[in-house]
């Protein structure tokens, strides 16, 4: 099975994926769009969740980091100047300075990746969905800007006019996603932010393509009309859509098998059920009804 996903909605369905699931079944492949250099290490917020979610050690709190991490490194660079974009935690920073170490070395992000998988002892296969750089860049009242800052430093204050992938043209898939995309006759697109996680890897050439004879399930990222948590309205706003169902499809696209909330307003046909994954139970549930309708 072939998982498409962000760093938090996806994420959360695939602690409960890889209990019903062999791990070893199990490939996904990752949102790189919001990648960004801190402090000489190459930070990919959506391939470290996915990691440390397979290797039982994000922070379910915040979806994001390594649990009870601690953040010596961080605040030392802030006492001495050095302001950080992102809140780097010391053992995060070391899976970052491995990345980034393969890839000064001449390596991928697919090296890197691996190298970690590893290193973290992970059964599944996990890729980053390019090799080559793509960046979300949101344009606000206050000009064009990388999507950290727009959602970190300007805590997603701006309002959001536009949302472009730059680099997103000349970006092609790795070759984890092509293999993937040749092998696999299922792809679960998870409920992640529709706007910047999933579009940027349906968005590379050849993938929808690609998805055209398999057999797709999208779970949806919205809870009836709204988000369950993100940004995810105010972009696909931004985008012309309006931030229902409805929308979600009209950025994905037809999927076979289309999972919503029991609140939602969506016409066409689709799977009503409790898609809410607060406890690792919720998530085993979800996944075990998706394997039901996959067989
Ligand atoms: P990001 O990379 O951190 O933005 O994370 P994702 O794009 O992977 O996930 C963000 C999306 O996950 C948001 O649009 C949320 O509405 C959705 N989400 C968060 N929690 C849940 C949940 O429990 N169930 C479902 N179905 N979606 C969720």
């Amino acid at each position: 099975m072939l998982i498409l996903s962000g760093g938090t909605g996806t994420p959360k369905l695939l602690r409960g994926l890889v209990r019903v699931i062999d791990p070893e079944e199990i490939t996904v492949v990752v949102n790189t769009a919001e990648d960004l250099w801190i402090s000489g290490n190459l930070v990919s917020p959506d391939l470290d969740t996915v990691l440390y979610t397979l290797a039982d050690l994000i922070d379910e709190e915040r979806w994001w980091g390594i649990r009870g991490d601690s953040f010596i490194t961080h605040t030392r660079l802030k006492e001495i100047g050095v302001r950080e974009r992102l809140s780097i935690g010391d053992a995060d920073r070391a899976f970052h300075i491995l990345r980034s170490d393969v890839i000064r070395r001449g390596g991928t992000l697919s090296d890197a990746t691996e190298k970690i998988r590893e290193a973290l002892g992970i059964r599944s296969r996990v890729f980053p969905m390019s090799d080559d750089s793509v960046s979300t860049i949101i344009t606000t009242p206050l000009g064009d800007m990388h999507f950290q800052e727009f959602w970190v430093e300007r805590r997603g204050e701006p309002e959001v006019i536009g949302v472009r992938f730059e680099g997103i043209d000349d970006a092609k898939p790795s070759s984890g996603f092509i293999e993937a995309l040749r092998r696999e006759k299922t792809v679960v697109i998870g409920p992640s932010n529709p706007v910047t996680s999933i579009c940027p890897i349906l968005s590379l050439k050849g993938v929808r393509d690609a998805m055209a004879d398999k057999i797709t399930v999208a779970v949806s990222p919205l809870d009836g009309d709204r988000p369950f948590s993100g940004p995810a309205a105010r972009f696909m706003r931004a985008v012309g859509v309006e931030p229902d169902d409805a929308g979600v499809i009209s950025i994905l696209g037809e999927v076979d098998h289309f999972i919503v909330s029991r609140s939602s307003s969506y016409p066409g046909r689709c799977i009503r059920t409790d898609t809410r994954m607060d406890s690792i139970e919720e998530s085993t549930r979800l996944a075990k009804e998706i394997l039901r309708l996959v067989g």
